[in-house]
């Protein structure tokens, strides 16, 4: 089954309290690529950059299956940008910069071969471009989520509000699921965003895990795998939510139980994600070495309960 994916593919400069890298590649859309690379093939992705970003980039890219049609190249332009620091903990980051670039004008076109869809991954980036996508697809894709973060709250909430409204899954981090929904509770807060539209939500921990909410009842929970070096967690979250809707778009089916199972290979690409910096981690990946850290992720919760 082929995956239609939007969000941002970028430059990012990256400070951890281990280390630095500047300029290197990063993107929402960049890392859910990659990770469903690794499951379900073509993914198709819909997204701009300007002629600053790396060719060979590209063609690795495609060299995964990821399909390009849908890749706006801007001429003399510059590709969007993002600088983040990351406090002792990992689990908390500051956003230095973000410079839209590209991104201010992105119309974005869906190829028309492309309008059928099956799933739909609307990876982070301005909500009204998530919108305008989702409104060229000719049907409703089996499955659609989506993805957002703490920056279009604050800059585009009534847009975003809109676009929640026709998806099926949201991915957000706690803190951000807290901003949403205005509850502290984790569970109040599914309960709120699952009215907002969205009949599963899935909150991100960071290194506490994942929770899976279904119409804001049924729960699912999937921790992190503790790593012993963790270099870089940027670009966790969208490694999750590739993993996750590379597994359902593999398996084509869209059950409670096998997003359960979904959440767990999300969780497993990314906790690869953060082994490196930016995404060199997600390069070289066999199905022997996912298959293994997923059984990893298996043994870390099998108990038998007498
Ligand atoms: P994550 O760590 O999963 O939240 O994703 C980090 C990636 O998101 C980085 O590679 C950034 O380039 C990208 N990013 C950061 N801010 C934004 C934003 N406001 N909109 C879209 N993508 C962003």
């Amino acid at each position: 089954m082929s995956l239609l994916a939007v969000g941002t593919v970028a430059f990012d400069d990256i400070e951890t309290p281990f280390g630095r890298a500047e300029k290197v590649v990063g993107g929402a859309c960049t890392y859910i690529s990659l990770a469903a690379s690794y499951f379900t093939k073509p993914i198709r992705i819909v997204s701009v950059v300007g002629d600053d970003f790396p060719e060979d980039m590209l063609r690795y890219m495609e060299h995964r299956g990821v399909e390009l049609d849908g890749l706006q190249i801007k001429v003399g332009e510059k590709s969007f940008f993002w600088a983040g620091r990351y406090h002792e903990n990992f689990n908390t980051r500051d956003t230095l910069d973000t410079q839209l670039n590209v991104l201010a004008t992105f119309d974005p076109v869906v190829p028309p071969h492309w309008q059928h869809a099956d799933y739909v991954m609307l990876g982070n980036l301005v909500p009204a471009i998530q919108m305008a996508v989702l409104a060229q697809m000719h049907q409703r894709p089996k499955l659609v989520a989506l993805d957002t973060m703490n920056f279009w709250m604050d800059n585009a909430l009534e847009d975003l509000k809109a676009v929640l409204r026709s998806v099926d899954v949201l991915t957000i981090n706690d803190e951000e699921a807290r901003q949403l929904s205005g509850q502290h509770s984790l569970l109040n807060a599914a309960r709120a965003i699952y009215k907002m539209g969205p009949k599963y939500v899935i909150i991100k921990k960071g290194e506490h895990g994942a929770l899976l909410f279904h119409r804001g009842e049924d729960m699912f929970f999937c921790p992190a795998l503790p790593l012993a070096e963790v270099i870089d967690p940027t670009g966790a979250g969208d490694t999750f939510a590739g993993g996750f809707m590379g597994w359902i778009a593999k398996t084509d089916d869209t059950s409670f139980e096998n997003m359960k199972r979904a959440v767990v290979y999300g969780s497993a690409m990314a906790s690869f994600c953060v082994e490196k910096f930016s995404i060199e981690r997600l390069k070289g990946l066999t199905p022997a070495m996912i298959a293994h850290r997923v059984e990893q992720f298996g043994n870390l919760v099998r108990v038998d309960l007498g």
